[in-house]
């Protein structure tokens, strides 16, 4: 017990739907690589999120089973270490379902449809009526991930604070109900807003991989820079004369989210900061063109060490299985540790129950 309230441990992952793209770099993973190489984590674990993503592919489950090598390979041209970190595949770790049967009877249908981020997905996917059970239950199944590993902090993006909230809840119940068992996570958010919920190349609220809107890590310079150059700014802006706008400018929201001052010295030293960049567009008399050239820049010099490492990984597919392989096996331990705990407080672990058969046995008087 002494040693769940010290040890600080990180549970996070992504959902094999497609290659990550920036907005999951800005949003999560670039923070995972600060806090694994910072040490103060006692241990890391990164799952790639299969059963979950079947929730609403079950017509396409081949895209996740080829995704799950693609999420792989982005984690670690990134940075993230399989030396330092465990990096898991969901579906492999049973004890995740065992978990999730139990947690369902914690939480109802009406809490569950008031979570903003399941009814804002909904939406997105067009389900309606026809909402799969696995996906409107997917909160539960993620509070099993979450504390199986008995993680207290989960980086995310903003879309995945009602998922934390709901987890906060289920272990309080469980705890309340049972014993203290499972410990109550909390998410860690980007500091920069705009790292939150990073908008698609088409201004629509989030880049996400369902809405095909990305610049994905493993896209080459020329996708890249082609995807800069169309994307979404100030509609008003037509001639480089006119005052433009800042607001829903995708193109801003990136340079807010990934642009340094270092990065004028290099690429544009007419200006010292971002601020006077954007008081000379508001003013008029600087073209869109010219400041997606310079996010480009900046975007480029972001990503090449990332396709770099990748194309130095994708040599060895099946290393990079084994290191998955042997990441499961050792998160299925520490899952299984986790549920017999919970079977224990739950007092379901019939036959290590000396006194019941004990008592039953007296009952009976044999
Ligand atoms: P899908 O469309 O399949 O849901 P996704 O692009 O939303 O895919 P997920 O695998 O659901 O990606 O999300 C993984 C992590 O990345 C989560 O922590 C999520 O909050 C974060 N994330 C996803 N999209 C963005 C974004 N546009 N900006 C910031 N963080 C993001
Ligand atoms: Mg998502």
């Amino acid at each position: 017990m002494e040693n769940q309230r010290t040890e600080k441990i990180i549970l996070t992952g992504d959902r094999p739907t497609g290659r990550l793209h920036v907005g999951h770099y800005i949003g999560s993973l670039q923070r995972r690589v600060e806090l694994q190489n910072s040490g103060e984590y006692q241990k890391i674990f990164i799952m790639v999120a299969d059963a979950q993503a079947l929730t609403d592919n079950i017509e396409n489950p081949e895209k996740v089973r080829q995704n799950i090598i693609e999420v792989a390979l982005d984690y670690i041209s990134c940075g993230l270490d399989p030396e330092k970190s465990t990096l898991l595949i969901q579906s492999q770790i049973p004890e995740l379902c065992e978990l999730t049967f139990y947690y369902m009877d914690l939480v109802t249908v009406a809490r569950l449809q008031r979570n903003p981020t399941v009814k804002s997905e909904i939406q997105m996917r067009n389900f309606e009526s026809s909402i799969p059970v696995g996906f409107f239950t997917y909160p539960i199944s993620q509070a099993a991930d979450i504390t199986a590993f008995k993680a207290t902090t989960v980086p995310v993006g903003d879309d995945q604070l009602p998922m934390i909230e709901q987890t906060r809840e289920i272990v309080h119940k469980f705890n309340t109900v049972y014993a203290p068992v499972l410990v109550e996570p909390a998410a860690l958010l980007q500091e920069r807003e705009a790292c939150r919920r990073l908008p698609g190349i088409d201004g629509k609220a989030k880049m996400s991989k369902s809405l095909g809107n990305c610049i994905y890590l493993a896209d080459t310079a020329d996708e890249v820079r082609t995807k800069i150059m169309s994307m979404f700014t100030d509609p008003l802006h037509l001639q480089v004369s006119d005052p433009g706008h800042l607001e829903g400018n995708t193109v801003f929201t990136y340079l807010d989210a990934f642009c340094r001052e270092e990065h004028f010295g290099r690429y544009l030293p007419d200006y010292a900061n971002l601020d006077e960049l954007k008081a000379h567009y508001q003013r008029g008399g600087l073209g869109d063109v010219k400041v997606k050239k310079f996010l480009n820049q900046i975007m480029q010099e972001l990503l090449e060490p990332i396709r770099t490492r990748r194309k130095e990984m994708e040599k060895d597919i099946p290393a990079l299985y084994d290191i998955l392989r042997k990441g499961s096996e050792e998160a299925r331990e520490v899952a299984a540790q986790t549920l017999a705990e919970v079977k224990s407080a739950m007092r379901i672990n019939y036959f290590e129950d000396a006194e019941l058969i004990r008592a039953q046995k007296e009952k009976y008087g044999a």
